[in-house]
């Protein structure tokens, strides 16, 4: 919608790339464009942008097309999507969807066919699971699971499955952030003839401080609904890419399936994105400061921190691909699930619910709850333990949450 000048910084053009005052009557920040439906500025430009999405014929660089309709594209929906590429190293694209879910299911939808398999990292977010198991199986599609931050098991399984088309990487895993190498990953990826797309669901750690993308990732996922909005207050998605060919393919599924986010929404996180870094930064520093003052607290058996892995190997993903260890930690209370259900009682401050990377620290019981489906043996697989409580860091002052954090220990 506007020139743009690349040379400047991220946190520069979050602000300014895309977004042209003039065509907002001026206003400083963008509107709002609630239209379902664009007037043309000439019969042969709407010829031209149906040529465009039709694939025959292609966007000069730089040219501005004519709008169409808002199920295919929309102003707030473009200003979105050319503030956040800045965000995210190595990025050249991005694409808008109302739910994590939306944009999971869009890339896989677009690239993967029956007789493909798709190769995952396990845990994995549940209804990133759900769909590949129990929906993508119905078509045909396979699904292989690696354990998360096993090397050697993802090239065997890369070596065996068959007509594998994407390999989905979720790093850190939830809840016990456990980290898969992502360059591993794509090295092994990339010497399979069928050339599968590695996709991560960076959605723990990005875009501050993970950039799967300078690691040899295609695609990069987020739940916008977490840390990229991060007031628990909309659910989002977005998918980025380096090729500009990806984006297109899956903008083209986008338009088909109408699961673009609609122009409020991409106002609202359009306007978040300038302080995502902001939040990130200042909640992950907060949960260090927590989970180191929390170690070999008597009521725990353990806490999960990457600043705190011993695991030789997880240190060094860790150091390798992370710029910070993030804002989620689990605690690990002895005395089992009544122990963790009687911490969850007394925390004052911190509230009990699913979800994560808001503004508002959150506190939650996998076992029970979000990974409430697995088997024991996924739990077992998976660290998720009966005394397991899951914590997302807010932005509130750390020693207020670690004073709620111990006087709710105090009562385990
Ligand atoms: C929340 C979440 C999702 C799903 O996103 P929605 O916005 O809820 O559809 C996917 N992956 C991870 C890691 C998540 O935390």
């Amino acid at each position: 919608m506007s020139s743009h000048d690349d040379s400047l910084r991220s946190d520069t053009q979050v602000l300014t790339r895309g977004f042209d005052p003039m065509l907002s009557v001026g206003s400083a920040r963008p509107a709002v464009f609630r239209s379902s439906t664009y007037v043309f500025s000439s019969p042969e430009s709407a010829e031209h942008a149906f040529d465009i999405m039709g694939g025959r014929a292609k966007r000069a660089p730089g040219e501005g097309v004519d709008l169409v309709y808002s199920r295919f594209n929309h102003p707030n929906a473009e200003i979105l999507e050319a503030q956040i590429v800045p965000l995210e190293d190595g990025a050249t694209g991005a694409l808008a969807f109302n739910s994590g879910m939306a944009a999971i299911m869009t890339a896989l939808f677009t690239f993967v066919r029956p007789g493909d398999s798709i190769v995952y990292t396990v845990p994995i977010y549940g209804g990133t699971q759900h769909m590949i198991e129990d929906f993508l199986t119905l078509y045909g599609i396979h699904g292989e699971r690696v354990v998360a931050g096993n090397r050697e098991q993802m090239r065997a399984v890369l070596a065996r499955a068959k007509n594998v088309k994407m390999v989905l990487v979720e790093s850190p895993a939830n809840p016990t952030l456990i980290m898969s190498d992502i360059r591993d990953a794509c090295d092994s990826a990339g010497q399979l003839a069928s050339k599968p797309l590695v996709m991560v669901d960076n959605t723990l750690l990005g875009p501050t401080f993970q950039h799967p993308l300078l690691h040899g990732a295609d695609i990069v996922m987020y739940s916008a609904t977490k840390y990229l909005s991060g007031f628990s207050d909309m659910i989002g998605g977005v998918l980025l890419a380096k090729d500009a060919e990806l984006i297109r393919q899956m903008r083209s599924k986008r338009s088909l399936f109408g699961n673009i986010l609609q122009p409020d929404e991409c106002w609202m996180l359009n306007g978040r994105l300038t302080t995502v870094a902001l939040r990130m930064k200042a909640a992950g520093e907060n949960a260090r400061q927590i989970a180191e003052a929390l170690v070999g607290h008597p009521k725990l058996e353990q806490v999960i921190y990457p600043t705190l892995f011993a695991d030789a190997e997880q240190k060094r993903i860790f150091q390798a691909q992370c710029d910070q260890a993030g804002a989620m930690l689990s605690l690990v209370i002895k005395g089992g699930k009544p122990g963790a259900f009687e911490f969850l009682r007394h925390v004052r401050i911190v509230r009990n619910a699913v979800s994560l990377g808001g503004v508002e620290s959150l506190v939650c019981h996998p076992k029970t709850t979000t990974h409430s489906g697995f088997t024991e043996a996924e739990f077992a697989q998976a660290g998720v333990s009966d005394g397991l409580v899951r914590v997302s860091v807010g932005i509130e002052d750390w020693r207020d949450l670690l004073a709620d954090f111990e006087q709710a220990l105090a009562t385990v």
